[in-house]
């Protein structure tokens, strides 16, 4: 099978029925074999009888249904677990990225050779305020702290290898990082393509305000834990050990010219530097105990499997 092409979606029954009918045409045009797996997000519209009227007409329409609204890194997750094609694509349902831009995708992915192709919408149709702004912020802070030099990180349409799919866990609301993630996997290959972008069709956003703050945290999150993830330790230790030697190294100082140079000076504990030392000690021990205790959890978990194999040779 050529393509996969999955599609998180969350009420929106009205774009559903003629989202279909451009990929089908689409597909049809460039003789693809493929799969369109639509994952009803917990939908409380009529999104999953949408779903199973196209897929009586069309054998290659798959549907999962969520027992409730698990959010789109969930819908992402399942759909790339049951996707079976050379090549995924990820779209949004809402009709904001176009089937037309899949089989230049599907090229960059078979013939360049990149793991993974994410589109760029250079020309935005959403609020300046809402969403423009913001997302230039975020994705300048993603590019810095990842090393992947996206311009959009978070646009729906994106393009895989098969095995990068399969090699990443999309956990949380990481689909945000998915590049990230597959970074860390070690699917470096990453490139953009600049892709149409409309306004929505129908129906509303489903990511308020709150994708920002969730947004940054996740970031901060996936910097860490592709960091010091391993290897917490190496973090907490370090700063538990400094700290706690400045604190000591402090006190020590206080405590020697108490005794030998300011003798009749007032009490060490009359001083405020005195618990500034004290301070830095206790949170200097804290850190490192945070790290220990990172370690443990690594090796309580280390039934899970812990690398992934690329290929296999018997
Ligand atoms: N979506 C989903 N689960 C959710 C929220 C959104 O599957 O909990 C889907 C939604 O139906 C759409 C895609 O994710 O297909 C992108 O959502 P939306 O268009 O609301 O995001 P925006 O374009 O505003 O970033
Ligand atoms: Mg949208």
């Amino acid at each position: 099978m050529d393509l996969s092409i999955i599609i998180p979606l969350y009420n929106e029954d009205e774009s559903l029925t003629e989202l279909h009918n451009w990929i089908e045409k689409v597909m049809q045009t460039h003789h693809f074999s493929y799969e369109i797996i639509c994952i009803d997000d917990g939908s409380s519209d009529q999104s999953w009888n949408v779903i199973t009227q196209l897929s009586a007409k069309n054998p290659n329409v798959k549907g999962i249904k969520f027992l409730r609204n698990f959010g789109k890194s969930q819908a992402l997750h399942a759909g790339f677990a049951k996707a079976q094609g050379n090549v995924v694509i990820t779209m949004d349902a809402d009709l904001q990225d176009s089937p037309d831009e899949i089989p230049e995708l599907y090229n960059l992915i078979i013939n360049q050779k990149y793991d993974l192709v994410s589109g760029w919408k250079k020309k935005r149709y959403d609020s300046v305020v809402m969403k423009n702004l913001p997302s230039k912020l975020f994705n300048w802070a993603a590019q810095q702290t990842s090393g992947v030099k996206l311009h959009d990180f978070n646009c729906g349409l994106k393009a895989y290898k098969n095995i990068v799919i399969k090699n990443i866990e999309v956990s949380g609301e990481m689909h945000r990082y998915i590049p990230v993630l597959a970074k860390n996997a070690g699917f470096g290959n990453i490139s953009e393509k600049v892709v149409q972008h409309q306004a929505r069709k129908y129906g509303t956003s489903k990511f308020g305000m709150n994708r920002f703050i969730n947004g940054f945290l996740d970031l901060i999150t996936i910097w860490f834990l592709s960091k010091f993830g391993k290897r917490p330790m190496h973090l907490f230790g370090a700063l538990g050990s400094v700290m706690f030697l400045i604190g000591f190294l402090f006190a020590f100082y206080l405590g020697i010219d108490k005794l030998f140079i300011h003798k009749t000076s007032r009490l060490i504990t009359e001083r405020p530097q005195f618990y500034i030392a004290l301070t830095t000690m206790i949170i200097g021990t804290q850190l490192f105990i945070a790290g220990f205790l990172g370690e443990i959890i690594l090796r309580t978990k280390s039934n899970e499997q812990r690398y992934k194999i690329a290929e296999t040779i018997d």
